[in-house]
C-alpha cells in the first residue's frame, strides 16, 4: 500500500512539473500578477542558450475586459507555445493584440503561437520595426538565435510579422486599453516604441532599458540617444511600474538608473579614448573599474569592451 501511495505522490509531483514552464537549472516561469490589470513573466536574465530555449525577455499581459493584449511575447514559437499556456492559466479570455517593442526577434517571434491559436490577432508594431524585419532583419535574428538555441524551429514561413501600424505621438485603444507610444529617432534602435499603458499607469521601456544583462548596441542603436531617453522619461512625472526589455521591473530609478550610470561611463571613457588619440580598448581597464557595480551583470566583459568601440564611433561620427 505504501508503495502505491508514494508511486502516486510521484506521478501527481510529475503531473504538475509536467505543466509548469520549467527550463532547466533556471527554475519555473509563471505569470504574476503586478497591479492592476498587469501581469509579468519574467525571463532569465542572459543571453539566449540552450538550455533557455531562447527564452529570456519579459512578456507580459494586460487583461482587457473582453480579452488579453500581450506585450512582446517572448523568442520563438516553440517557447511561444509554452507561453501561451502560462497565460491561459492567467485567463481564459482570447488574445486580441499583441504590442512588439522593437525589431530584435528574442521579443516577437513567439507572436507566432499566438496567431496559430488567433489568426485574426492584431499585432501591433512601429513602421521602422515592420519595414526592417520584412527587409531582411528577422532572418538575420533568426540565424543568430537558432545557432545560440537550436529551438527556432516553426518560427518562420512565414514569420509572424506585425501586420499593424503604430506611430509615436499617438494612442491607441484596443478593447478599452489605453496605449500611449512614444518612438525615439535613435535609442536601443531605430524601430523602438515606448509603451505608456494608461489604465495601469505602467510603461513598457523595451530594450532602451536592461537590468542585469547588457546586451548589444548594434548599427541602428545610439548610445547617446538611449541615454537622453531616458533621462527625458526620468523628468516626467512617475508611473507606477517601469518594465525593462530584460531584467526585473520596478519603479522609476531603480529601474532606469543602472542602465543609464552604465551607459554613461562607456559614453565618458569612449570620449576620453577619443580626445586622447587612443584606441577604445586602451580605456577598457579604467572603464572596468569605474563599473565595479555591473561585474556580476551577465556577460560583463564581452559586451562592455563591443559598447565601448560602439560609443567612440559615436564620438567620431559626431566630430565629422
Ligand atoms: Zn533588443
Amino acid at each position: 500500500m505504501k508503495k502505491i501511495v508514494t508511486s502516486l505522490v510521484v506521478a501527481g509531483v510529475l503531473a504538475v512539473s509536467a505543466q509548469a514552464f520549467t527550463l532547466g537549472k533556471y527554475g519555473n516561469f509563471e505569470f504574476k500578477k503586478d497591479h492592476a490589470n498587469v501581469y509579468i513573466m519574467h525571463g532569465p536574465v542572459m543571453d539566449p542558450n540552450k538550455e533557455n530555449e531562447g527564452f529570456m525577455n519579459n512578456p507580459t499581459i494586460i487583461e482587457g475586459e473582453h480579452g488579453l493584449i500581450i506585450v512582446d511575447p517572448g523568442g520563438n514559437y516553440n517557447v511561444g507555445k509554452k507561453i501561451l499556456a502560462e497565460i491561459e492559466k492567467v485567463s481564459k479570455k482570447p488574445i486580441i493584440a499583441t504590442i512588439n517593442t522593437h525589431k530584435h526577434g528574442d521579443h516577437w517571434f513567439a507572436n507566432k503561437a499566438l496567431l496559430e491559436k488567433y489568426p485574426d490577432l492584431k499585432i501591433y508594431a512601429h513602421p521602422n520595426m515592420i519595414k526592417v524585419v520584412k527587409e531582411g532583419g528577422a532572418d538575420q535574428w533568426y540565424g543568430i538565435l537558432e545557432s545560440l538555441t537550436g529551438n527556432l524551429k516553426g518560427t518562420n514561413n512565414p514569420f509572424p510579422f506585425p501586420n499593424m501600424e503604430v506611430l509615436g505621438g499617438k494612442t491607441i485603444e484596443i478593447d478599452g486599453q489605453k496605449f500611449e507610444i512614444f518612438h525615439p529617432e535613435r535609442a536601443h534602435t531605430d524601430t523602438d516604441i515606448v509603451i505608456t499603458h494608461l489604465n495601469s499607469d505602467t510603461m513598457f521601456m523595451g530594450d532602451n532599458v536592461m537590468k542585469g544583462r547588457l546586451g548589444g548596441f548594434d548599427a541602428s542603436s545610439n548610445i547617446q540617444g538611449n541615454i537622453a531617453l531616458l533621462k527625458e522619461i526620468e523628468k516626467e512625472p512617475e508611473h507606477k511600474t517601469y518594465i525593462p526589455g530584460h531584467g526585473p521591473s520596478g519603479k522609476m530609478h531603480e529601474t532606469l538608473d543602472p542602465f543609464i550610470g552604465y551607459m554613461t561611463v562607456i559614453v565618458e571613457e569612449a570620449k576620453r579614448a577619443y580626445d586622447n588619440d587612443l584606441e577604445s580598448y586602451e580605456v577598457k581597464e579604467d572603464a572596468i573599474k569605474r563599473l565595479k557595480a555591473y561585474h556580476k551583470w551577465d556577460d560583463f566583459e564581452g559586451k562592455m569592451g563591443k559598447h565601448l568601440m560602439k560609443a567612440y564611433e559615436e564620438w567620431e561620427a559626431l566630430d565629422m
